[in-house]
């Protein structure tokens, strides 16, 4: 349970006499983004995390705990013994990652999604020995009670090319390409159905450039040594089956009956829950976040201080929400930066390839650890999108 720290929001806050609390039961925040590069040894899981604590201290109270139990009728959070009382929730859990959907995954299968898979694979990684990568996603469900969200079939196929291009990257390095297959699955009939068409060209072409295959309508069944198998019938060898799992929000979440059929909290285009007025959902565990998507988990996080913001001091503005899909995934010596809002009916669907999107995601990084989670100043955010904009022209 968190605010999300990265938005400014001391000044009013303190003049307001407003008091924050954030709950979390871990104390680093992690940096997931990079976690595909802690898989392929280019990064160290102590390079990609910082206290939460000491950044949350800045301007709210820290409790390092797990929240067990949400009360929306009382307005009160239970934590490891005691209670805490609230006017406002903001519930920023994330998603639960559904590793036992799948059959073998426990014993036989790697991921990138966590701090304890990413290391592992990058163990996995190093003793390969020649066979077929197969990397991809589980399906994840959108909710039915927002019919504007866009209904897509994974969570968040970003780290599936990212680990594929990285793979293709590393073998390369390690004289041991021609001995593998690499191989993206996914659940859907598009392979990245968040973006439009000009990405998914850009995303072919280069694919095809590093004989990297793609295979469509794939829902993962099961998981064996050496073996894939999926829902048409259809199995294959694999020396290695990355995967991105099925998301659904946290039994914390659900129990206390704030979810959707898919286990996502619904709510308003301010973020506000749709039964409850005084509880707002960002990130992962909203049905809004399609796809689940850092960047917008930001951009939600932003509205959500300005709305409250508004609410209580009447003061200040609320800025629009115009989701986008933005992310840059990295090959190596190059990456793949994608700029795209298709999804919500804009007509932006940027693809640029090469060393300068390779370096802005080594410095975005380096930022995001260095400044304990800030983004990067609105300047800098101005100076990127001008120049992207004049890359897309
Ligand atoms: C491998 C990978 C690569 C990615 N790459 C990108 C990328 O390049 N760009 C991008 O924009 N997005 C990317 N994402 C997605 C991005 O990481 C998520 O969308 C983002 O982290 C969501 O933020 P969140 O705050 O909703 O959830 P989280 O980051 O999951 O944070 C949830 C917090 O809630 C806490 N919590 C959960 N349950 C409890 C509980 N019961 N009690 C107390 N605390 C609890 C957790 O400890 C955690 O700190 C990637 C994701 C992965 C897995």
């Amino acid at each position: 349970m968190r605010w999300d720290y990265r938005v400014s929001f001391s000044q009013w806050v303190d003049s307001a006499r407003v008091q924050v609390t954030v709950i979390d039961e871990r104390e680093t925040f992690l940096v997931k983004p990079s976690l595909p590069e802690v898989a392929f040894g280019l990064k160290r899981i102590g390079q990609i995390t910082f206290s939460l604590r000491d950044t949350v201290n800045r301007a709210a109270d820290f409790i390092h705990s797990r929240v067990l139990r949400i009360d929306p009728q009382k307005r009160v959070v239970e934590v490891e013994g005691a209670q805490i009382p609230y006017d406002v929730l903001v519930v920023a859990l994330g998603a639960t990652k559904e590793w036992d959907k799948v059959p073998g995954f426990i014993e036989d299968g790697s991921s990138v999604c966590t701090e304890v898979l990413a290391p592992r694979l990058y163990q996995r990684i190093a003793a390969f020995n020649g066979g077929t990568i197969m990397v991809g996603s589980a399906p994840t469900p959108t909710g039915s009670r927002l019919p504007d969200v866009p209904v897509i079939n994974a969570a968040c196929e970003g780290p599936v090319g990212e680990v594929a291009f990285l793979a293709d990257h590393w073998l390369r390095q390690h004289g041991k390409r021609d001995d593998a297959k690499i191989v993206c699955y996914t659940p859907g009939p598009v392979f990245f159905d968040d973006v439009g068409d000009k990405v998914h060209q850009a995303f072919g072409s280069i694919a095809k450039e590093h004989q990297i295959d793609v295979i469509t309508n794939k829902v993962i069944r099961r998981i064996e040594s050496g073996r894939v198998f999926f829902e048409d019938g259809s199995e294959y060898e694999a020396a290695l089956t990355v995967m991105v799992p099925t998301y659904s929000g946290p039994s914390v979440v659900k129990d206390a009956g704030l979810t959707d059929e898919a286990g996502f909290i619904p709510t308003d285009g301010d973020f506000r829950h749709l039964d409850y007025d005084n509880i707002f959902a960002v990130g992962d565990i909203a049905t809004r976040a399609v796809p689940k998507l850092g960047h917008l988990a930001v951009l939600q996080a932003t509205r959500v201080a300005s709305v409250l913001r508004h609410d209580i001091t009447h003061q200040g503005e609320v800025p629009s929400y115009d989701p986008e899909v933005f992310c840059i995934m990295n090959m190596g010596s190059k990456a793949l930066l994608i700029r795209s809002n298709v999804l919500y009916g804009g007509d932006m669907d940027i693809a640029y390839y090469g060393g300068l999107s390779h370096t802005l995601k080594t410095l975005f990084d380096e930022y995001t650890v260095r400044f304990h989670g800030k983004m990067p100043p609105d300047l800098t955010q101005r100076l990127l999108n001008a120049y992207l904009d004049k890359v897309a022209k």
